[in-house]
């Protein structure tokens, strides 16, 4: 999937900057960058930090975007217009909508349901 090339540029970010880090101060620490004399390098790690940060948030915007409501089945971030925000199950980890989690008789407290569907299986089946 399109995430695993993200990862992948998101590990070879850091190696860059490991790689610059190491070069320029002798560790991988790129922080050590910003205690040396020189603006030079500054400049350069802050850009590669920055490209960094930018591909994690992609990486991060684009699994929300392409998750899906559980209830609904609809892409959670354009329809959060009108089915509401994105929230998450605290229990089973499922992404809702937020109508669509209320519809579902989910709480925070309590789920999605998904617990106490559980705890009522065994109930129903005895
Ligand atoms: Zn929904
Ligand atoms: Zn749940």
């Amino acid at each position: 999937m399109n995430a695993r090339a993200q990862a992948v540029g998101i590990v070879v970010w850091l190696v860059i900057i490991c790689l610059v880090s190491y070069g320029t101060t002798g560790s991988v620490n790129p922080v050590a960058v910003y205690g040396r004399p020189g603006t030079a390098m500054k400049v350069v790690m802050s850009l590669l930090l920055l490209m960094l940060a930018t591909q994690l948030l992609q990486l991060l915007v684009s699994r929300l975007v392409s998750g899906r409501c559980s209830g609904c089945g609809l892409p959670l971030v354009p329809y959060a217009q009108t089915h509401g925000a994105p929230v998450r199950c605290t229990k089973c980890g499922k992404w809702y909508h937020q109508k669509c989690f209320k519809q579902r008789g989910g709480t925070m407290m309590e789920g999605c349901g998904c617990q106490r569907r559980e705890a009522t299986s065994w109930w129903d089946e005895g």
